[in-house]
């Protein structure tokens, strides 16, 4: 992509309101602009971002054996009286009233609306087990949106919903996600901590919240210094066996670490860290199945209520926990994989003709090779040019400039650790592709 032509507006002022790191450089990358409270329009180099960790999250539910689909934003009103939640969820859900006075909402999660769809196609036990799951955007009118797209109003949600026969079912339904999410946020380049939540009004007897470590997260946490020594390597091959060792070590949310009446971790292991909720799996049971009149002839003839669960993902939250966790002094710090481009090539003098020569011929090789390239051609000062891509943090910097090309080199420098090195182009191109 060349720059000349492309839209990324990045800035050096952030609004006041913008309090957080995450936020600030989000507005400053030119990945995202708020449009109203909480929402926001994402632009070009925010959404690359956006679909990249999406990619992931997907790639990760299909490995667990979930199956995509997508379901609409809005629903009806009807189909959360059925469950009862449609006076209970309160002000957070967005409400609306069509031309023949129907009521309708915008989607703040889909639990009544997968129950529906799979129930009215489902005949017998062979049809179980399932776990089903879109990438969709929800509305939330939160109280106080804030931090960017961390508190949004409108954000996007991985939500998958499993179907089983029974409790032994739903219990490896529920460790089949556990596992996607351990490596998802490894894949993405975070350290989650799985923590032990309480049920609440969803109902139900088992829940985990995965929370990303940063200072300014919103929830006090409690864990055993244990899980800071799992490793990324064991996260990204998680099994069973990891859930198994990370659930028996201790980490809770302050709320309900203060009713624990004695922490079982000694004092000297006990952490106390901030955290960002990124993902939350509850296996809830009948809840929705019984309200719902989701019944199932068994293998015996007889009739259950499939026991069922859910999973989500705040795809767009991720967003800022990944900068939150990544980032310096100079703007953001792409892990890898979720990179809007892989190498950022600087012409430092596109009003000289050989050095552009080079740059649009090293341009096009590394397009040939298949290498995301965010080609800065424009004719501006090399300052600046350095400025916009460390503030946008793609991983590799290819800085062309006439100098070096009379001497045979250019200028390769990982955004990371800010080392540069003088390499032949065949060097340079042969470590980017
Ligand atoms: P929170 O405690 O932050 O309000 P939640 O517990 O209400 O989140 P869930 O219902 O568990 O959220 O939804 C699943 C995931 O969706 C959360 O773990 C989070 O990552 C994401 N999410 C929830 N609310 C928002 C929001 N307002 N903006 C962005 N992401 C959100
Ligand atoms: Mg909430
Ligand atoms: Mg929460
Ligand atoms: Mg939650």
């Amino acid at each position: 992509m060349r720059l000349s032509r492309y839209f990324l507006p990045v800035t050096k002022e952030t609004p006041a309101d913008a309090q957080i790191v995450s936020h600030k450089l989000m507005l400053r990358a030119g990945l995202v602009r708020q449009t109203a409270a909480g929402i926001y329009a994402w632009l070009p180099l925010g959404l690359r971002v956006l679909k990249k960790i999406e990619q992931i999250v997907r790639e990760e539910q299909d490995k667990a054996g979930a199956v995509e689909l997508l379901m609409p934003t809005i629903q009806s009103a009807d189909l959360w009286r059925q469950s009862g939640r449609y006076d209970a969820y309160g002000p957070e859900m967005l409400r609306l009233v069509d031309r023949h006075e129907r009521e309708m909402l915008y989607g703040p999660t889909n639990e009544e609306m997968i129950t529906t769809i799979f129930r009215d196609a489902t005949k017998s036990y062979r049809d179980l087990p399932r776990t089903l799951y879109h990438i969709q955007w929800k509305f939330r009118d939160e109280v106080r949106p804030r931090f960017g797209v961390m508190r949004g109003r409108e954000f996007l949600m991985k939500d998958a919903y499993s179907f089983d026969l029974d409790e032994e079912g739903l219990k490896q339904s529920y460790e089949a996600m556990f596992v996607a999410y351990l490596r998802t946020f490894a894949r993405l380049g975070l350290q989650a901590v799985p923590v032990r939540a309480p049920t609440g009004p969803i109902g139900g007897d088992l829940s985990h919240e995965f929370h990303i470590l940063a200072e300014t997260g919103e929830s006090q946490l409690f864990y055993d210094a244990a899980i800071d020594d799992v490793t990324r390597e064991e996260l990204l091959a998680a099994d069973a066996s990891t859930i198994a060792r990370l659930t028996r070590l201790y980490a809770m949310e302050a709320e309900e670490h203060e009713k624990v009446a004695e922490c079982p971790v000694p004092a000297e292991r006990l952490r106390s860290r901030r955290g960002i909720e990124v993902g939350h799996i509850f296996a809830f049971g009948t809840k929705y199945s019984a309200s719902m009149g989701f019944s199932i002839q068994t293998a015996d003839g007889g009739q259950v209520h499939p026991q069922m669960g859910s999973y989500g993902i705040g795809v767009s939250r991720l967003m800022g926990a990944i900068i939150e966790a990544s980032h310096d002094d100079n703007g953001i710090v792409w892990p890898d994989s979720v990179a809007p481009f892989q190498v950022g090539l600087i012409n430092m003098r596109a009003d000289d003709a050989a050095c552009s020569a080079a740059a649009d011929n090293i341009y096009k090789q590394l397009e040939t090779a298949g290498v995301e390239t965010l080609y800065d051609d424009r004719d501006e000062r090399g300052g600046a040019k350095f400025a916009t891509m460390d503030v946008i943090g793609l991983p590799w910097q290819l800085v062309i400039g006439p100098k070096g090309l009379e001497k045979g080199v250019v200028e390769l420098k990982r955004r990371a650790s800010g080392e540069r090195e003088e390499l032949s182009l065949e060097t340079a191109l042969a470590r980017l592709t």
